[in-house]
């Protein structure tokens, strides 16, 4: 029996484990949202590709108008944003341009239209300006060659924008994952195929939990459907999903316990143990093992306890197997708005909480006032999961703790 690890070192094996599987497809810009970019791609033009107006007015020589502040100027053209005007500007002339609209050669600069003295086809500046005043340089937004997405980066509505400001029409991305998911446990009932559950019986959560997080990062579900408390069913259900797929999961039967069989099970196709039991609250039964370069989490039945370990395991070794980064897991911490009680040394614990703000004006956390690892409704609602690191013991109001967001 393999012995109690810290969650910490359950993830460092994992990310030594597995390596990216590198598998990339192209897509046009349009069906790429949410994939992953699988190369930095970079801008085949300058946007703007010219320096243009950025508000209406009259543009003019910056050092013209500073040599001749009084000067009163000849106003020769407009420029309209699609409409350029395509003569150089002499000395003494001026356009009247319109936001977006072409700088013409022999102008550097825009005073807004406000505040100019216009009268007919003259007008004058009301003080000097520098040069690029009121203009956008070209390249300002993308420069010819600029690297505007970094390969492993997921892309959102602005990098789809960004492509199609860079009139990139198709992007190589990594192709999705098929993650196998079994539930198992012989009081699950299947509420997704329309089944009522008998006497003592409940639905399954965790499988739906589990489509809709998998999915959420863009990869392929494959149902591997409710299994009983069985040795040999369960053996069956892992070894097909693992020849079928590029990670399985399982919750449920993950403890010691008479009826739990994942570990006994998985130990019967010859997979290869990589932990068993973490330091952790809620999800302590977590397991994982692999077949090759497939991962195998035989997580715990516990429905909040699958949303954690999912989080804390199996989606950053999805994503290691996907573009080759093992996700972190804190981006920041944040304060307690309550009064900490814990053991030290025994276990991270992961509490559900609530964002708020204080009269100050600084976030806190506050707890979310469910709690329990079978809870589900404790994480509807949550922003995010604080941890109580190991160490931690009892500890006062205001303490500074690990946030996850989620
Ligand atoms: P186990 O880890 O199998 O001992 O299960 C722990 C607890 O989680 C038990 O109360 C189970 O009934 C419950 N449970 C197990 N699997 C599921 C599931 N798929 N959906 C909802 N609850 C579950
Ligand atoms: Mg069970």
């Amino acid at each position: 029996m393999s012995s109690e690890i810290r969650y910490e070192e359950a993830r460092k094996i994992l990310n030594n484990t597995f390596s990216c599987l590198n598998a990339s497809k192209i897509v046009s810009a349009n069906e790429a949202f949410g994939c992953v970019a699988a190369e930095d791609i970079t801008s085949p033009l300058n946007l703007p590709a010219t320096a243009n107006a950025a508000v209406d007015g009259y543009c003019v020589s910056a050092a013209f108008l500073q040599a001749n502040p009084d000067y009163e100027f000849e106003i020769v053209g407009t420029a309209k944003a699609g409409h350029p005007y395509n003569k150089p500007l002499g000395d003494g002339e001026v356009l009247w341009i319109f936001t977006g609209a072409i700088m013409p050669e022999g102008a550097d600069c825009v005073m807004m239209q406000e505040y100019c003295d216009v009268s007919g086809a003259m007008v004058t500046f009301p003080n000097v300006m520098n040069s690029g005043k009121n203009c956008r340089p070209a390249g300002e937004n993308l420069a010819l060659g600029e690297v505007i997405i970094l390969k492993g980066e997921r892309l959102l509505a602005p990098h789809i924008a960004q492509l199609a400001a860079a009139g990139i029409s198709q992007v190589k991305v990594m192709s999705p994952l098929r993650v196998g998911i079994i539930s198992t446990g012989d009081e699950l009932c299947d509420g997704l195929e329309g089944a009522y559950p008998k006497e003592g019986q409940i639905y399954d959560s965790n499988r739906p939990l589990l489509f809709q997080l998998i999915a959420q990062e863009g990869h392929i579900v494959v149902d591997g459907g409710i299994v009983k408390d069985d040795r040999d069913s369960l053996a069956k259900a892992y070894a097909s999903l693992a020849k079928e797929c590029d990670m399985v999961i399982s919750s449920g039967g993950a403890s010691q316990g008479q009826e739990d069989h994942a570990k006994n099970a998985l130990s019967n196709i010859g997979a290869v143990e990589l932990f068993w039991r973490v330091a952790m609250k809620p999800g302590r039964p977590v397991g994982a093992a692999h077949i090759g370069n497939v991962p195998i989490f035989f997580l715990p039945g516990n429905p909040v306890a699958v949303y954690v370990c999912t989080k804390l395991f199996v989606l950053p070794t999805l994503a290691k197997l996907h573009h080759s980064v093992f996700t972190t897991l804190h981006t920041m911490s944040l304060a307690t708005g309550f009064a900490i009680e814990k053991k030290p040394n025994e276990r991270a614990e992961f509490i559900r909480v609530k964002l708020a703000l204080t009269n100050e004006g600084d976030t806190v956390m506050l707890p979310h006032g469910r709690k329990g690892a079978g809870v589900l409704s404790s994480l509807t609602g949550a922003d995010g999961l604080a941890e109580l690191p190991y160490e931690l013991g009892s500890a006062p109001e205001g303490t500074k703790l690990p946030f996850i967001k989620l």
